[in-house]
């Protein structure tokens, strides 16, 4: 029998949004938070971490791609990555589609995410398992601390900046991940809505100018997020997002086919904003 489960956004009050689900795959609590796994009427499977929808198989593609393809494609030979949050395993399969990235390193305070996603949403979560994958279940914050000069990228997949995750979107923790890339590293991060969330995003963003030659803020569409989008923050010790870009992908061996929303085209044009935005963000 179907029902609707109904977030209620705790960043933006006044806000919710329900999708219909026909039946609960999973249901617990660990020692961060409570987890959800939905079977839903038409977007597949569904995961909600404290009661905020993290992912659904309709457009997971599109968060994954692009939080993890960007910086890929904009490094030059990225080998070794990090992966902060991401329990879900969606930036793992992105990473891996590289045949430079020899090692990546998932660093996820809860276990019981990636279990939970490998047993329920293997399409998202299966290439946990691959040997170049090393799981460490532990704070992000004190592991990029604790790795200098470690790092070609850094990928922060997120939660929302509350609970377990709040620590993710303090100063500290940039200056944490700016250290543990190598000297023309980047740094890629889940940084919210720019028109729900503009706040947020323009402190990141100050981080960033702070601590990075290069700090931009793109984004992407992800209709089943209130609000339909989500963007990153873009911090980089070297390579703007587009020098390498057309390059990188000729040589890499990488089929289009394989992406579902990442492109050399939407690459670049992501980082467009409408003019308000652009102003807001950059003056
Ligand atoms: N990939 C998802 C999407 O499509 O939006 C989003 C997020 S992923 C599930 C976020 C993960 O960050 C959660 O599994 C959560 O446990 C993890 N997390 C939160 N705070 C963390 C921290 N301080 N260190 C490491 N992982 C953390």
């Amino acid at each position: 029998m179907a029902e609707w489960f109904t977030e209620q956004l705790a960043i933006v009050p006044g806000m919710r949004a329900q999708i219909e689900v026909t039946k609960k795959l999973a249901s617990e609590r660990s020692q961060f938070q409570k987890l959800e796994v939905y079977e839903t009427t038409s977007l597949g499977r569904m995961l909600v971490l404290d009661d905020v929808i993290q992912c659904t198989e309709f457009d997971e593609q599109s968060y994954h791609e692009m939080i993890c393809q960007v910086p890929l494609f904009a490094h030059p030979n990225p080998q070794k990555v990090l992966i902060i949050g991401g329990g879900d395993g969606g930036s793992v399969r992105e990473c891996l589609k590289h045949k430079s990235v020899q090692e990546v390193h998932l660093c996820e305070i809860d276990k019981r995410v990636v279990d939970l996603c490998l047993e329920h949403i293997p399409s998202m979560a299966g290439k946990v398992t691959d040997p170049r994958v090393h799981c460490h279940y532990e704070d992000g914050a004190a592991w990029a601390k604790n790795h200098p000069d470690t790092y070609d990228i850094i990928i922060v997949d997120s939660s929302d900046p509350i609970g377990p995750a709040e620590v993710l979107f303090q100063f500290p923790f940039y200056e944490s991940c700016r250290n543990a890339l190598k000297s023309d590293g980047i740094l890629a991060t889940q940084a919210e809505n720019f028109l729900l969330h503009a706040k947020i995003i323009k402190e990141l963003l100050s981080f960033g100018k702070k601590l990075f030659p290069i700090s931009r803020y793109y984004y992407t569409q992800v209709p089943t997020y209130p609000g339909g989008m989500i963007g990153f923050t873009f911090f980089s010790r070297k390579h703007a997002h587009d020098e390498l870009v057309d390059k990188r992908f000729a040589e890499s061996g990488i089929k289009a086919e394989e992406f579902r929303f990442w492109s050399v085209d939407f690459h670049k044009k992501a980082f467009t904003l409408p003019g308000a935005t652009m102003r807001d963000f950059y003056s």
